[in-house]
C-alpha cells in the first residue's frame, strides 16, 4: 500500500516547509515558533498545542492568504532559518564524541510523554522517556526511540459532582497527531510482520521527529489484521495480562525487527523498564542467524551493549506472565529461530538454569529476562539502586546485597520543556541562550540577579497560575458544585499573593495523597489563617482498577466543599503534561510525600526548580540526594531504607512532621519580610535551590551520564566480542562451571603483627586458569570499620599439588573471624558478577 491517500493537505508554494516545521516536535519545548502557529490558527493552537493539527485544520484559502502576507512571511522565514540553523549547529556529542556511537542508540519504552498533543503516556515513566529523548536531541546523541502508537492511550479523566472519577478513551486519529507514516525508499509504508498463533500480525510503522532524534511507533490497527489483533495497541496499561503480553511482544520483537528492516544495527540497546525485554531476545536471535552461531554465543556477544534501566521499587512491579500464555504466543516466533521454551524459561523464569532460586513459581519475569540479557543494569537514584539490589537478591543468592551489580543514574527533567517565560528570561540573562544544550557552565551564578527580579518572577508565575486555574475550573463546570458557594468553586477566592502549595501525581496509596488530610482541622486552620493563609491545588488520576486511589480523590473533593476549604483547595481534572506545566511554573511549594522507600526517583519536584518553586518532600528518591537545609524541606531527613519496612507504620509521624514544617517553617518564612520589604529568607532559599539543583537534576546531566558512563564503555566492551571470541568465552565458562563445584579452600591462616594481620590462603582450583580467579578477603561493616574488600596476591603455585595456589594479603587488624575469604571470577572481558554469579565463600 502506498500512502498517497495519507498525504497532508496542499501547502502553497512559498510555505512548503511549514509541514516539516509542524512535524518536528521541537515546537513542544522550543517556543520560538509559537507565534507562527498562533498566526495560523490561534484557537486550535491554544486548545491543542499541536502544530500539525493547526496546519491541517485551516482552509486552503487561508493558507493562500498567509502566503501573500508580508508579516506572516517574515515570521515564517525566521522560523525556517532558525530550524536550518538548529540542524547545522554542532552539539555536545558532535564536539566530544562524534563517531563513537556511530550506529546509534536504540531506546525502548512502553510510553512516551513528549507533548500533551501526543497522548502516548500515562505518567512518570513516559514523561521521563520523553525528556530523555528531548535532551538527547539537544546534546546531539544519536538516539532512535521505539514505542507503541496507542489508538486511545491512557484514559482521560473527569470527576463528577460527587467526587467520582470517570474515565474516557477518546480516539487518537493518527492523521491529526504530529506523526507521519514511516516510508521506505520506494515510498511504501513500512510494515513489520510478526508470527502469532495461527496467524500473522501486521504492524504499521510511524515516525515522530523529536529534533535530532526519531521516535518510531508501531501500531496493530491494520484493517487486514483480525479484529482482536487490531486492538492490541488500543490502550496503555490495560490490566488484562494477555493484552499486556501481546503489547510487549509487539514492542520488543516488532520494534527490533523494525530497526533491522530499516537497516539500523544500533551500537547500544537501552531498555527503559523490563516491559521491553523481548527486544533483547530478538536482538540476540537475529545476531545468531546472521553469524551462524549458537544462542549462548549470541547472548554473550550482544548483551555487552544492552542496558537495562529499572524504575520499580517493589518486586510486584515487575511484569510476570504465566508459562501457558508465553508458550501460546511465543511458540510460532521461537520456532522460526529454533529457540525453545526451555531456553526461554531458563532465562526468564526464577526456576530456570540462569536463576538460582530453585523450586520457585515458573512464571516468566520480564525483569529477570532483562537481567539475563543485559550487560549493565541501573536504578534511577542512589536510594533506588540499593532498593533494586535487595529486589534482585534472589537472583544472586550467595552475594551480599551491596555486591549486586546494580548502578545508578538519577533521573532528570528536560529543563527547556518545564521553564516558564519569566524564568527563561531570567536564566537567559544569567547564562545565555543556549545554556540547556550544553553542560551548564559553572560560571553563571544567579547570585547576580537582584532579589526583586526573583520576586517579581515568582509573582508573575503565580498570577498566571491563578488565572489558568480559574479557566480550568470554569471548563470543569464549577458552577454545579455541591458546595454553597459557586464563586469559590470557580476559583474566584484564589489569591495572587497567597502561598500556593501544589500536589499532583498518580492517586495511589503509596503516594499518600491523603497525608495532608490526616488532621482536617489542622489543615483548615492553615487555610484560614487571616494573615498567613495557604491555598492548595491538586491534580491526579487513579488507575481505573484502583478503588483505593479513586477513594482518595473522593476524599479530597469532599474536603474541598467544606465551608473553611471552599475556594482554597481546588482539584484540576485530567492531569497531563499541559496541566503539569502550568502547576509546576506557578506553585511556591511542591509537595511529595510517598511512603518511603517506594519512590524510585520522582521527577515532578525537579520541574519546579528552574522556576524558583521549592520542594517539601519525603526524604526519598532524588530528594534524598538533593536535599539540604538551604534548598527546601524534607520529611524524616536521613531516613535509610534499611531501617524501614514497606508498612504504613510511619504514616502518622510523617503527617505530624509535615504539619510542623508547614506551621513552623514554611508559612512563616514565606510571609516574613526583611527591611527591604522582601521575604528575604524565602528568596535566599529560591536562589540556593535554583543555583544548586537545576542543572544537576536535568535530563541534560542524565543523558551525558548515560553516554559517558554507560554507552561509550559498553561499546568498547562489546567491540571485543565477535563470533570467535564470544564462542571462546562461552566454552571457557562452560568448563569453568564444571570445575567450579570442585573448588575448595585447602588452608587459611592469619598472623597478627601490631595492628596488621597477614592472611595466607591456599586454594584448589581444579584446572580453572589462575588468571580467571580472584581470591578476596571481605570484612563486613562493624564497630571496627566500614565494609572492606581486599584482593589477595597469588604468591606461588603450591609445590607438589596440581591446581593448588597460595595467596597472601595484609590487612588492618580486626578480631578473629571478621575477615572471610572468598573466591570469585575475574575477567575484564565480562561484567561480573552480572554475567557469571559464581562465588565460593570460606565459611
Ligand atoms: C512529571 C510528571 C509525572 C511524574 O511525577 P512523579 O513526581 O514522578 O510522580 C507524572 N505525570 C505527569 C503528567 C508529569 O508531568
Amino acid at each position: 500500500m502506498t500512502i498517497a491517500a495519507y498525504n497532508p493537505r496542499h501547502i502553497p508554494e512559498g510555505l512548503t516547509e511549514l509541514s516539516s516545521l509542524a512535524l518536528d516536535l521541537r515546537w513542544s519545548w522550543h517556543h520560538g515558533s509559537d507565534s507562527l502557529w498562533r498566526a495560523i490558527d490561534e484557537e486550535t493552537w491554544k486548545a491543542t498545542h499541536n502544530a500539525w493539527l493547526v496546519l491541517n485544520s485551516v482552509s486552503g484559502e487561508w493558507l493562500d492568504t498567509l502566503s501573500n502576507d508580508e508579516t506572516f512571511l517574515a515570521l515564517y522565514q525566521r522560523q525556517v532559518e532558525a530550524h536550518r540553523q538548529f540542524e547545522r549547529t554542532s552539539t555536545w556529542y558532535s564536539d566530544e564524541y562524534q563517531g563513537r556511537l556511530d550506529k546509534g542508540v536504540a531506546f525502548f519504552c512502553m510510553e512516551y510523554g513528549l507533548s500533551e498533543s501526543l497522548p502516548l503516556y500515562s505518567g512518570g515513566l513516559g514523561v521521563l522517556a520523553g525528556d530523555y529523548l528531548k535532551a538527547a536531541s539537544d546534546l546531539g546523541v544519536p538516539v532512535t526511540a521505539v514505542g507503541l502508537l496507542y489508538q486511545q492511550g491512557y484514559f482521560r479523566q473527569s470527576v463528577t459532582a460527587e467526587g467520582q472519577q470517570l474515565e474516557f478513551y477518546p480516539y487518537n486519529d493518527p492523521s491529526m497527531l504530529p506523526l507521519t507514516p514511516l516510508t521506505n525508499d520506494d515510498e511504501q509504508w513500512v510494515r513489520v510482520i510478526i508470527p502469532f498463533p495461527g496467524r500473522q500480525v501486521r504492524l504499521r510503522a510511524w515516525k515522530a521527529r523529536v529534533g535530532h532524534c526519531d521516535l518510531l511507533l508501531l501500531d496493530s490497527n491494520d484493517p487486514r489484521n483480525e479484529p482482536g489483533d487490531r486492538g492490541i495497541t488500543s490502550e496503555l496499561y490495560s490490566s488484562n495480562s494477555e493484552k499486556r503480553l501481546q503489547q510487549e511482544i509487539v514492542l520488543g520483537i516488532g520494534g527490533w525487527k523494525l530497526l533491522r528492516q530499516l537497516e539500523i544495527t544500533p551500537s547500544i540497546c537501552h531498555i527503559n523498564e523490563g516491559h521491553c525485554a523481548f527486544a533483547l531476545l530478538e536482538r540476540a536471535l537475529d545476531w545468531q542467524n546472521e553469524h551462524a552461531t549458537d544462542f549462548e554465543t549470541a547472548r554473550l556477544a550482544t548483551r555487552a551493549t544492552n542496558l537495562f534501566t529499572t524504575h520499580t521499587s517493589v518486586a510486584a512491579g515487575f511484569d510476570h506472565f504465566p508459562p501457558g500464555l508465553i508458550r501460546l504466543y511465543l511458540t510460532p516466533w521461537m520456532n522460526e529461530y529454533g529457540f525453545t521454551m526451555d531456553q526461554l524459561m531458563g532465562l526468564g523464569s526464577s526456576s530456570g538454569e540462569h536463576s538460582l532460586r530453585a523450586g520457585d513459581e515458573a512464571s516468566i519475569n520480564m525483569a529477570l529476562l532483562a537481567l539475563n540479557m543485559c550487560g549493565r543494569i541501573n536504578g534511577v537514584s542512589n536510594m533506588h539502586r540499593k532498593v533494586t539490589q535487595t529486589l534482585l537478591q534472589p537472583f544472586f543468592p550467595r552475594w551480599p546485597a551491596c555486591d549486586i551489580p546494580v548502578e545508578s543514574v538519577t533521573n532528570g527533567i528536560h529543563t527547556p520543556s518545564w521553564d516558564s517565560l519569566e524564568s527563561d528570561a531570567l536564566w537567559t540573562k544569567a547564562c545565555g541562550q543556549e545554556r540547556w544544550r550544553r553542560p551548564l557552565p559553572s560560571s553563571c551564578p544567579l547570585s547576580d540577579i537582584p532579589d526583586s527580579d526573583l520576586l517579581s518572577m515568582r509573582q508573575a508565575q503565580r498570577r498566571r497560575l491563578v488565572h489558568y486555574l480559574r479557566q480550568r475550573l470554569a471548563s470543569q463546570h464549577c458552577e454545579h458544585t455541591p458546595g454553597n458557594n459557586p464563586d469559590a468553586a470557580c476559583g474566584l477566592l484564589l489569591d495572587n499573593e497567597t502561598l500556593t502549595l501544589g500536589f499532583a501525581r498518580r492517586f495511589t496509596e503509596y503516594k499518600r495523597p491523603d497525608l495532608l488530610l490526616s488532621d482536617p482541622d489542622r489543615l483548615l486552620a492553615l487555610l484560614n489563617n487571616r494573615d498567613h493563609p495557604l491555598q492548595i491545588v491538586l491534580a491526579g488520576k487513579a488507575h481505573p482498577k484502583d478503588e483505593c486511589g479513586k477513594d482518595l480523590i473522593r476524599r479530597w473533593k469532599a474536603f474541598s466543599w467544606l465551608p473553611g476549604a471552599e475556594g482554597k483547595v481546588v482539584f484540576i481534572e485530567d492531569y497531563d503534561l499541559g496541566v503539569a506545566a502550568q502547576l509546576i511554573q506557578g506553585v511556591d511549594v511542591w509537595l511529595n510525600c510517598p511512603r518511603h522507600p517506594w519512590e524510585a526517583c520522582g521527577t515532578s519536584g525537579m520541574k519546579v526548580l528552574v522556576n524558583g518553586g521549592l520542594n517539601l518532600s519525603q526524604y526519598d528518591g532524588w530528594w534524598a540526594e538533593a536535599w539540604n537545609d538551604s534548598v527546601g524541606w524534607a520529611i524524616r531527613p536521613g531516613a535509610t531504607f534499611e531501617e524501614l519496612s514497606t508498612s504504613n507504620s510511619h504514616d502518622h509521624s510523617d503527617a505530624l512532621e509535615l504539619y510542623e514544617l508547614l506551621e513552623k517553617e514554611i508559612i512563616p518564612e514565606f510571609y516574613q519580610l526583611d527591611a527591604n520589604g522582601h521575604p528575604g529568607r524565602w528568596i535566599e532559599r529560591i536562589r540556593s535551590s535554583m543555583n544548586g539543583l537545576t542543572a544537576t537534576y536535568s535530563a541534560n546531566r542524565m543523558v551525558r551520564e548515560y553516554v559517558e558512563s554507560f554507552y561509550l564503555p559498553m561499546v568498547e566492551l562489546g567491540n571485543r566480542r565477535n563470533p570467535t571470541s564470544a564462542r571462546d568465552m562461552v566454552e571457557t565458562y562452560r568448563d569453568v562451571s564444571q570445575m567450579w563445584r570442585r573448588l575448595r579452600f585447602t588452608s587459611v591462616e592469619a598472623r597478627q603483627s601490631n595492628d596488621e594481620q597477614t592472611f595466607f590462603v591456599d586454594v584448589y582450583l581444579d584446572g580453572i586458569p589462575e588468571q580467571l580467579v580472584a581470591v578476596e578477603l571481605v570484612a563486613e561493616a562493624s564497630e571496627f570499620g566500614p565494609r572492606e574488600t581486599h584482593m589477595m596476591t597469588m604468591n606461588h603455585p603450591q609445590v607438589g599439588s596440581e591446581h593448588g595456589y597460595s595467596y597472601e594479603c595484609s590487612v588492618p587488624a580486626r578480631p578473629e573471624g571478621h575477615y572471610t575469604p572468598r573466591i570469585r571470577l575475574r575477567d575484564e572481558r565480562l561484567n561480573l558478577p552480572l554475567e557469571n554469579t559464581a562465588v565460593l565463600w570460606r565459611n
